[in-house]
């Protein structure tokens, strides 16, 4: 199979995503008073709503529906005031009802969109659009809908060895997850790379966490996604057939799968074949995508409006109440990073996506100078992130206290300390709640500032090196590094590299 960038330059790749993601901070169920929650005995959090006992009445849960006007707002999305329950039938045995509570034509969010800021590290496989100066460039990306669903329960397949129910001597079902509460956003075919596929996703996902509707573990598959991806020759305007890979349960996943597929379909179509309309399953480890089943004839699910349920009708002040409780979204975050701490965009962006680094950045942050803030987003970024993949640990379980972070950063800016002996401090910081003050004398990390000393100490080496002045002066000026060294090794590594500099600098020039 030819490489993806050079099927692309033929081949222009047309993708859409179908993004679920479980409501996990809800305390109970969809449509009964069942708790959600993960985990527990099977079986233990069920009642006849969950069940689909005869007669069971099902009750919406107010604050799923303001999660999900909160995402449509979030996504700049219509809110629909009027919508309704439907009953989508089928049978499978993780669904008691036989049938799933879904919504019809009309879901509460309908027409959004996001624009995606590719950086240039993801802007290669975009051959159709100029970049910016950055080497960059924005997608739009188009939003159908957003509707409210709920989950299934989970199969449990036991006797085979994967796990997987081909194989499988028999299986047992866990409605613990049956209707759990599940909002899913489709988009518009506006994706055309999946590097644009990932950043859609990382997008959604740091959304959905700021305005915290979700815990969005895609490992743990409260956020999934299918991917559906055709190909047309590029100056095409038709569509050609789509394949759908379904759950993608990592961003390099949802990658790789679509660049597979995408050169899966070239090598078909430019050996003259038609692709076939199927929903394929990524094997990451074989590295290929494989039928799970084809699709022939447009499923009939017999939806119609669930008589249990009687339709919304939202009003315009409860939809403002919902607007009031948005938080800043991370791409405001990321602008006022930016403008106030002169933050790098990429340092920026990082921070303002995950709200737990946001909000220990901030609090340290606030007040500082931006060479301070930007001491503390590197400790955050680079030191933090590495110690909770070493210590499998989140930044809530270590003893991180904001003021620390800011006095250390306030000595690492002011060169008081080295970048290593930094970490030391910060690792001790997270292991035991250290003073970074306390920690630094104690271990006698205190570099020198001592500038009589240090001027002597210039004098003494200018003195003892009269053709190396001579050589300075006469414009090599590279010898400034000859006389910090020097100075740097009779103060043992213990003087202020920036103090010292300043001082043999002085002297030389004067
Ligand atoms: P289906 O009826 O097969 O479920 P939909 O029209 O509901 O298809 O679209 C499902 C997803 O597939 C959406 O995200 C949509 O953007 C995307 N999609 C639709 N047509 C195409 C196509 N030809 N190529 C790639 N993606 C497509
Ligand atoms: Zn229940
Ligand atoms: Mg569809």
């Amino acid at each position: 199979m030819k490489e993806l960038t050079e099927v692309l330059k033929d081949w222009e790749a047309i993708i859409g995503l179908e993004i679920h993601c479980e409501l996990t901070t809800m305390e109970t169920k969809m449509f009964c008073s069942c708790p959600v929650q993960f985990g527990d005995e099977p079986n233990t959090h069920t009642c006849p709503v969950c069940l689909g006992l005869p007669g069971a009445l099902p009750v919406p849960n107010e604050s799923a529906i303001e999660s999900i006007v909160l995402a449509g707002l979030a996504t700049n999305c219509d809110i629909e005031k009027e919508s309704m329950f439907y009953r989508k039938g089928y049978f499978y045995p993780d669904m008691a009802k036989n049938f799933q509570t879904t919504q019809g034509p009309v879901a509460f969010c309908m027409r959004g969109h996001l624009d995606l800021d590719v950086p240039a590290k993801a802007a290669a496989e975009r051959v159709d659009v100029e970049k910016d100066d950055d080497g960059g460039y924005t997608a739009h990306v188009g939003i159908v809908r957003i509707h409210m669903e709920e989950d299934a329960g989970k199969m449990v397949h036991l006797g085979g060895s994967s796990g997987r129910i081909s194989g499988a001597e028999h299986s047992l079902v866990d409605y613990n997850r049956a209707g759990t509460p599940l909002i899913e956003l489709v988009t518009k075919p506006d994706l055309r790379t999946p590097e644009e596929a990932r950043l859609f996703m990382q997008k959604l996902r740091q959304i959905y966490l700021a305005i915290g509707i979700s815990d969005c573990s895609m490992e743990e598959g409260s956020l999934r996604c299918d991917s559906n991806v055709s190909l047309r020759r590029r100056g095409d305007t038709e569509f050609g057939t789509k394949t759908e890979l379904k759950n993608m349960n990592s961003y390099k996943s949802l990658h790789d799968g679509l660049a597979y597929e995408i050169c899966r379909q070239a090598e078909i179509l430019e050996e003259g074949g038609t692709v076939r309309q199927e929903t394929r399953h990524w094997e990451p480890a074989a590295k290929r995508t494989i039928v799970m089943r084809t699709k022939e004839t447009e499923d009939d699910y017999r939806m119609f409006p669930d008589p249990d349920l009687a339709p919304f009708s939202l009003t315009d002040e409860w939809i403002e109440g919902v607007r009031a409780k948005l938080p800043e979204l991370p791409d405001a975050k990321r602008e006022r990073y930016i403008q106030n701490f002169s933050l790098p965009k990429a340092d920026a962006d990082e921070i303002a996506g995950e709200p737990e680094l946001a909000e220990t950045f901030e609090r340290s942050a606030d007040g500082q100078s931006s060479d301070v803030a930007k001491k503390i987003a590197n400790l955050l970024l680079n030191d933090l992130l590495a110690y909770e993949k070493d210590h499998e640990c989140k930044i809530c379980d270590t003893k991180l206290d904001s003021a620390s972070l800011a006095t250390l950063a306030t000595h690492l800016a002011g060169d008081d300390i080295s970048a290593q002996q930094g970490r030391e401090v910060f690792e001790a910081m997270l292991d035991s709640g250290v003073d970074p003050d306390v920690y630094i004398k104690e271990h006698d990390m205190e570099q020198s500032v001592d500038t009589a000393e240090i001027e002597a100490l210039v004098d003494e080496i200018m003195a003892a090196n009269p053709d190396k002045v001579e050589q300075y002066k006469g414009g090599k000026t590279g010898l400034q590094g000859f006389f910090m060294g020097q100075v740097m090794q009779k103060m043992a590594g213990k003087g202020n590299p920036k103090v010292i500099s300043q001082i043999v600098t002085e002297k030389l020039e004067s």
